[in-house]
């Protein structure tokens, strides 16, 4: 197989097809901190592409409640038991160098589902491209399985819960992770496509599945680690996620051409989300573009990481870890940089909590934004480290450099004239 350089493992790897990255890729930074779990995003995106016939299992974006829930059941725990047992020797990050952008979170040590199938093949019984499994038909049966479910009390026992907790005086945690198609940089859908009927767009790293080319040998539902592509019975072809790209091009009537976000992201009411495109090196590593709010998060703050970079696939998605979960959990979902993430995100700089601002300001895409610094409103002590607040001014530009919006950090307040009924 081809060796391709993977930043998120800081390290290359094998993997079915040569390198051939897009100059611009489709990603997303989203907050768990501060999800609601209220299905927005969820229901946004089914009303817009999979009300049809032969799609009522599928939830191409899904929230689900972790630990226990999963959509399908247990996707990460079942995929996570498949890499222990292909990684014998362990699977461990070797933080000591890291590289700014080509190795942010240091080197992974094990095999990638890439690795790992490719090693099986020596033997008569596999002949997979990529480390993966097939999940029954009931296992897309319940999308929403253990929503709000806690690991307390038997989970008093959980050395997670008993090691790591944030909060003492609580027995219990549990967070939301909303979840859509990563349009990976190396999707382990497209590499399984026997009919290599999955392309990646050079223009944008959507991934997308030619409909006339395939055949639904469920070769992508197997491989795909999150379990974003899916199995459709009354076509039978496979179907997934498409980012929305009539908005992200552009193409939506109601911007007069101006690239939009999709809908799962426009439509967060938890203000969580934020999705946009970044610059990309031919190797996949980004190109520096200090001003684009993804970069700034991803590659300066540091504190959006993305989902399982350990299986390999260089997913497109980034979150900002929940502060309350226990850390030995959340370094095995994030990686090993779910520390100094959180402490930053517990201790904004300055530009920090200006960038975060802008999730969810405006439907259009963000491309870059300016801070025009305001008055020092108050100064505390956050976990014994000094904090001040400024409310700062934060302005976002559009795809052509022009202004699309601007914020404060204070969040501003409007007193309704004493006319309606509900007036205070
Ligand atoms: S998340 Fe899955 S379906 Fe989406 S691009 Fe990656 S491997 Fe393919
Ligand atoms: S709409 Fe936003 S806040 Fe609501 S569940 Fe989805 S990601 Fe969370």
């Amino acid at each position: 197989m081809p060796d391709v350089y993977n930043w998120q493992l800081g390290r290359s790897m094998a993997y079915p097809y040569e390198q051939a990255m897009p100059a611009r890729q489709w990603a997303f930074v989203i907050n768990i901190n501060r999800c609601l779990g209220c299905q927005t995003c969820t229901m946004a995106c089914k009303s817009t592409w999979t009300f049809e016939h032969g799609q009522e299992h599928m939830w191409w974006t899904n929230v689900e409640t972790k630990p226990y829930g999963g959509y399908p059941y247990a996707w990460d725990a079942q995929l996570l038991e498949l890499l222990d047992q292909a990684n014998p020797e362990g699977m461990s990050w070797d933080e000591r160098d890291p590289e700014p952008r080509a190795a942010p979170y240091g080197t992974y040590d094990g095999k990638t589902i890439f690795e790992a199938a490719h090693e099986r093949k020596t033997r008569p019984e596999s002949a997979q491209r990529v480390l993966g499994y097939l999940p029954p038909d009931e296992e897309w049966a319940t999308p929403n399985l253990h929503e709000d479910v806690p690991p307390a009390p038997a989970a008093e026992r959980n050395q997670w819960v008993r090691g790591g907790m944030q909060l003492p005086e609580h027995q219990a945690w549990f967070f939301y992770l909303a979840r859509v198609c990563n349009h990976c940089s190396y999707p382990a859908c497209l590499a399984a496509c026997p009919r290599q009927a999955i392309y990646k767009r050079p223009e944008d790293g959507i991934v997308l599945i030619d409909q006339e080319r395939c055949r639904g040998y469920r070769k992508c539902v197997e491989a795909c680690p999150y379990k974003k592509a899916m199995y459709r019975p009354t076509t039978r072809t496979s179907e997934k996620c498409i980012a929305c790209y009539p908005r992200v091009e552009g193409r939506d009537p109601e911007t007069g051409g101006c690239p939009m976000e999709t809908r799962c992201m426009a439509a967060c009411i938890g203000q969580i989300r934020l999705q946009g495109l970044v610059d990309m090196h031919a190797d996949g590593t980004w190109r520096e573009d200090r001003q684009n709010p993804l970069y700034y998060l991803v590659h300066v703050a540091q504190v959006a990481l993305p989902l399982y970079p350990q299986f390999g696939t260089e997913p497109n998605g980034y979150y900002i870890p929940p502060r309350w979960v226990p850390r030995g959990y959340l370094r095995q979902m994030f990686g090993p940089g779910v520390d100094q993430a959180i402490e930053r995100y517990l201790v904004p700089e300055r530009e920090l909590l200006a960038v975060l601002q802008l999730f969810r300001r405006d439907n259009r895409i963000v491309f870059r934004y300016a801070i025009e610094e305001g008055p020092k409103v108050f100064e505390t002590e956050i976990h014994g480290k000094p904090f001040t607040l400024y409310d700062d001014t934060v302005i976002a530009f559009g795809h052509d450099g022009r202004e699309l919006f601007r914020t404060r950090v204070e969040e501003p307040f409007f007193v309704r004239p004493e006319q309606h009924q509900n007036s205070i």
